[in-house]
């Protein structure tokens, strides 16, 4: 796919409107547009590229990092039990956007052995999740920061 049309590399350029959660200098992490659950987030690296076949293995593993740190912040902010990580590579396992990215879907346990299905919210309710999350992150940064000392 060409770099200059594709929707994840226009969120990280602010080109593209999007309810981003994290950033560091090398990723980004906002809310899927039609998400699984609410707080259904993309873990995504700045540099474009489509599959994880296009990055090298220490990208690879801080995507993951990131992800994994991610995931307790939105488990947390949604109140939810336990969480998937979804990384799909190539029209063939249903990768939608050709930018890697990692979906962090936080699961219920009413949800437990449910197919979930793609939902729409509000931008109202989307924009309350964005918050939380946020905050999440934040604090799980300084409990971080914390256990560092
Ligand atoms: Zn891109």
């Amino acid at each position: 796919m060409d770099k200059e049309k594709c929707i994840f590399c226009k969120i990280v350029n602010r080109e593209s409107p999007s309810h981003i959660v994290y950033e560091d200098n090398e990723h980004i992490a906002f809310l899927d547009i039609a998400p699984f659950s609410i707080g259904h987030t993309l873990v995504c690296p700045k540099r474009h590229g489509e599959t994880l076949w296009d990055m090298t293995e220490e990208e690879i593993g801080k995507l993951f990092m990131v992800a994994s740190r991610i995931s307790k912040a939105v488990v947390k902010a949604v109140g939810a039990q336990g969480f998937r990580l979804i990384q799909n590579n190539g029209e063939a396992a249903n990768q939608v956007v050709a930018h890697v990215h990692i979906h962090v879907i936080p699961v219920r346990m009413e949800d437990r052995g449910k197919f979930l299905d793609r939902k729409k919210f509000t931008e109202e309710e989307m924009l309350k999740t964005a918050d939380i999350i946020k905050q999440a992150i934040t604090n799980s940064d300084s409990i971080v920061e914390e256990q560092r000392k």
